[in-house]
């Protein structure tokens, strides 16, 4: 037997928990999936843009005002592999928190919402059923279960369901590894720092409770023969860059935090739609050198919400819902995606050593790099 929903959404990260915390609050059944067991720390910068305070506010969420404190930060200080440095403000007030605290307070917020959320349970199939539904097969331990929903939402971050044909033309060929840890005895100011290294960069920005995030990305290339673990990992990438290797020796890697992707593959065109509307990673990966996957995790679950919701009360049909939302996604992403896919080209070229110089000759240049990826005002609540 298939249990029933109005909606099923798949991967209870940062898109899929708002995007079911809007769908739950119209009255919709909704139903959120996910193969993990919550909270669970997750490969990430955890540095929340400028953009993404507007969004969170929409949701209900107001970060500060919870008992665990987030780190705020105004400005970016990039160290190049040679030693050179830009500093650069921030265009507002970015915020700092794990996302082991930050999902879980999506969670609650989406379950005071009325959204169930199913964890431990991983999707391995979806289908089209005809009269536009959608079956949904998962196993749930040994157990397999089945759900069936007028509405599907792929929230499945970057790895898509096994099921699930791959769509590897929105992806570029060079593949990424991610890692994270949390590091205690880090002493850093309202910044994030960044730290060009042979096959990547090393991000380092200030989280909850005095602790420190460093997360890094890498080529899959590089990493190969730099040992297994996250911190083999991430010393291996500070040996060419004697700056964060001394940043890092001030700190302690905190025991439990260290978290790892891979294959990573960075997109070069959002794919806001298969059989089923996509959001965040699903439907698009950063670079994430722009710190703002989160924020495009945020702003479609919120397109999406909205045209879903339209379409579940009747007001338009499958076809426009489908058209309106991957004309809408196109529209607000593909510049952003451009422009953040320039800065990761320009980060991993060979003669990134000259930047600073080229920074101090043209003034703003610096305030380019942080601003040129940002995306522009969202326009919530105007739609
Ligand atoms: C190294 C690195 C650093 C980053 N730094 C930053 C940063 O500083 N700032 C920022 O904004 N962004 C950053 N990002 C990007 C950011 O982490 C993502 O954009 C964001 O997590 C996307 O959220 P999501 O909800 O789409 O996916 P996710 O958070 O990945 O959630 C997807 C969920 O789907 C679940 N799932 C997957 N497959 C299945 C299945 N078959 N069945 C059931 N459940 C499934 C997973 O368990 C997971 O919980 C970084 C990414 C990397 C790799």
């Amino acid at each position: 037997m298939s249990k029933q929903a109005d909606v099923i959404i798949i991967g209870a990260g940062v898109a899929g928990t708002s995007c079911a915390q809007q769908l739950a609050k119209q009255g919709h059944r909704t139903i959120l999936l996910d193969r993990q067991s919550f909270p669970r720390h997750k490969t990430c910068g955890e540095f929340m843009s400028p953009e993404t305070q507007e969004m969170l506010d929409y949701l209900g969420v107001h970060l500060m005002g919870e008992e665990v404190k987030p780190s705020s930060m105004d400005h970016a200080k990039i160290v190049m592999s040679h030693g050179g440095e830009i500093n650069a403000p921030l265009p507002g007030q970015a915020t700092g928190i794990s996302r082991y605290e930050l999902d879980r307070l999506l969670h609650e917020n989406a379950v005071n919402a009325g959204a169930e959320i199913v964890t431990g349970t991983t999707v391995t199939g979806i289908q089209k059923l005809g009269d536009h539904r959608y079956e949904v097969d998962a196993r749930q331990g040994n157990e397999r279960v089945r759900y069936e929903a007028r509405v599907v939402i792929g929230a499945y971050g970057t790895k898509r369901p096994r099921g699930v044909a791959a769509a590897e033309e929105y992806r570029d060929d060079t593949v990424y590894v991610g890692v994270k840890s949390h590091f205690s005895g880090i002493t850093i100011p309202a910044r994030v720092e960044l730290y060009f290294c042979d096959g990547g960069y090393v991000g380092i920005s200030p989280i909850e409770n005095g602790t420190v995030n460093v997360a890094a990305l890498l080529t899959l290339n590089s990493v190969q023969g730099s040992g297994k673990s996250v911190p083999e990992i991430l010393r291996a990438a500070s040996r060419t860059n004697r700056r964060l290797a001394e940043r890092m020796a001030e700190g302690e890697p905190v025991s439990g935090t260290q978290v790892s992707i891979a294959p990573l593959r960075i997109s070069h065109t959002p794919h806001p739609w298969s059989e089923y509307p996509h959001i965040g990673d699903a439907m698009l990966m950063l670079p994430p050198l722009c710190g703002d996957g989160m924020s495009v995790a945020l702003r479609s679950s919120l397109l999406c919400s909205g045209w879903t919701d339209k379409y579940l009360k009747g007001e338009i049909n499958f076809v426009q819902w489908r058209k309106q939302y991957t004309l809408e996604a196109n529209r607000t992403f593909t510049e952003l995606l451009r422009r953040a896919r320039r800065m990761q080209n320009l980060a991993f070229a060979k003669t990134n050593r000259f930047y600073p110089g080229i920074a101090r000759m043209i003034p703003g240049l610096a305030s380019y790099i942080v601003k040129a990826t940002r995306l522009s005002e969202s326009g919530i609540g105007t739609r």
